[in-house]
C-alpha cells in the first residue's frame, strides 16, 4: 500500500486555529479522554449559543465542535476557554486527541481504568515543546481492555493485556513492548517522540504514524534501543466492537448507573448540552460514537427527560446506525443538506439499505466515515447514490 504524500502541515483545525467553513468559523475544541466536567460542558454550551450557531458538534474523536462562529469570536471563544482549563496550552491544542475506553474504571470489560492515563498523558504532551510539532491529526487510544477504542485507528495506543500487563500498540498493531501500569503512560510518551524523530530520519511530513516508511516497526525499533523491554512472547491485541456500549442504563460496578445517551448526528444542542450537564453528578464523556456517557446516577430515572429532549437512550434506535457530515449549510462542497435528509428518512422509516449502518455524505469525499462496514449515502448531482 502507498502512503499518501504530505506536500503540506496538516489543516486540522483547533480552538484557536479555527477553519472558515461556509457557515462561518470552526473551532475544534480537544477533550482529552472525552471527559468534561459539567462546569465545563456549561462553559461549552454557554460559547455555542453565545458565538456560534447554538450547538456542539461531538467528533469520532471524542472532541467537541463549534461552527457557524462570527468574525473575531475565536479570540473571546479562546478567552472562555482558557478560563474554563478548556485550553491548557495555546502550543499543544491540536495534538490533545486522546481517546480512552467508555467509562472505564465504573462499568465491567476492563482490567483497570485508564482514567489516570488521560490527564497524565495529556500533562506529557502540553509539557513537551517538542511534542508541539505533531501534526493535529496525531491520535492515541487508552483502552482498558475491552477492545473499545484500540482498534479506532490511534497512531500510539495502550492497551491492557491484563490487570499488570500493557501493550503498546503502534498504527493500531501490536508492537510487543509491554509496560507495567504505572509506566505506559511514560512508554507512549517515548513513542510519540519516536515516531517524531522517525518522521524527521525519513525526511517525512507524514500525518500519521501508519505513514512512514515501515513506521511501526521502525518506531519499535528506537525503543527497542532506547532501552524498551519487548515481550518474549508476542500476543495479538484482539479487539472487538461488540463490546461498544449501546444506548441506555448500564449498571456500575459501585451498584450505581450510567446512562449512555446517543446524540443524533452528533449534534448536540446548547440546551441538551445543559440538561446533560444538570443531570450529572460524575465527569461526563463524550464517546467516538457521538454519544455522551453520564455515570454515577441513582437510577435510570433521568432517562425519560433526556429522551423527551430529543437524545437517543433506545438500543435499537435507527440513529445509532446512522452518521453524516456537515453537508449544506456548512460545506461549500456539498451538494445536499443531508443532515436534514438523514433525519427525515430516520423520522419517516425510509432509511436506504434496509436501515444498515450507513454514512450520509453531501459528495464522494464522505468525511466522517465511520471505520468498518457502513453502506455509503452519497449527494450527487442526480440524486443518493447508495453503494
Ligand atoms: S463529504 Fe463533502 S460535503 Fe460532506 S463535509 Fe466533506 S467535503 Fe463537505
Amino acid at each position: 500500500m502507498s502512503s499518501p504524500i504530505r506536500d503540506r502541515a496538516d489543516a486540522c483545525p483547533g480552538a484557536l486555529q479555527t477553519h472558515a467553513a461556509a457557515d462561518g468559523a470552526l473551532a475544534r475544541v480537544r477533550v482529552p479522554g472525552g471527559l468534561l466536567t459539567a462546569a465545563r460542558l456549561r462553559v461549552l454550551a454557554a460559547a455555542a449559543r453565545d458565538l456560534g450557531d447554538g450547538a456542539l458538534e461531538l467528533t469520532s474523536r471524542g472532541n467537541v465542535q463549534l461552527r457557524g462562529l462570527g468574525p473575531g469570536a475565536e479570540v473571546a471563544l479562546g478567552d472562555r476557554l482558557a478560563a474554563a482549563g478548556l485550553l491548557p496550552s495555546a502550543t499543544h491544542e491540536r495534538v490533545r486527541n486522546v481517546l480512552a475506553s467508555t467509562l472505564s474504571g465504573r462499568t465491567a470489560g476492563g482490567f483497570l481504568d485508564v482514567t489516570p492515563w488521560v490527564a497524565a498523558l495529556d500533562a506529557g504532551l502540553c509539557a513537551d515543546p517538542a511534542l508541539a510539532d505533531l501534526p493535529g491529526r496525531y491520535l492515541a487510544t487508552l483502552d482498558d481492555g475491552r477492545g473499545d477504542v484500540s482498534g479506532l485507528g490511534g497512531d500510539v495506543g495502550l492497551v491492557a493485556l491484563d490487570p499488570g500487563t500493557v501493550a503498546l500498540t503502534l498504527a493500531g498493531a501490536d508492537s510487543g513492548l509491554r509496560a507495567a501500569p504505572g509506566d505506559a503512560v511514560d512508554l507512549a510518551l517515548a513513542a510519540t517522540r519516536a515516531f517524531l524523530a522517525e518522521r524527521t530520519a525519513q525526511g517525512s511530513s507524514a500525518w500519521r504514524l501508519a505513514e512512514l516508511d515501515d513506521g511501526p516497526a521502525r518506531v519499535a525499533a528506537r525503543l527497542t534501543a532506547e532501552g524498551m523491554s519487548r515481550a518474549r512472547v508476542f500476543r495479538a491485541v484482539s479487539i472487538s466492537r461488540a463490546k461498544v456500549l449501546s444506548a441506555g442504563a448500564v449498571g456500575q460496578l459501585d451498584g450505581r448507573t450510567a446512562l449512555v445517551v446517543v446524540v443524533p448526528l452528533g449534534r448536540l444542542t446548547a440546551g441538551q448540552a445543559e440538561l446533560l450537564a444538570a443531570t450529572s453528578t460524575g465527569p461526563l464523556q463524550v464517546t467516538p460514537w457521538r454519544a455522551v456517557a453520564v455515570p454515577d446516577l441513582p437510577d435510570a430515572s433521568a432517562a425519560t427527560a433526556l429522551a423527551a429532549a430529543g437524545l437517543v437512550l433506545e438500543p435499537d434506535s435507527p440513529w445509532l446506525r446512522v452518521t453524516a457530515c456537515a453537508g449544506r449549510p456548512g460545506c461549500a462542497k456539498a451538494l445536499a443538506d443531508v443532515r436534514a435528509d438523514a433525519a427525515h428518512a430516520v423520522a419517516g422509516g425510509t432509511l436506504p439499505a434496509g436501515g444498515a449502518r450507513q454514512h450520509w455524505a453531501g459528495c464522494a469525499r464522505r468525511c466522517g466515515r465511520p471505520r468498518g462496514e457502513v453502506v455509503d449515502v452519497v449527494a450527487t448531482p442526480a440524486g443518493y447514490a447508495i453503494g
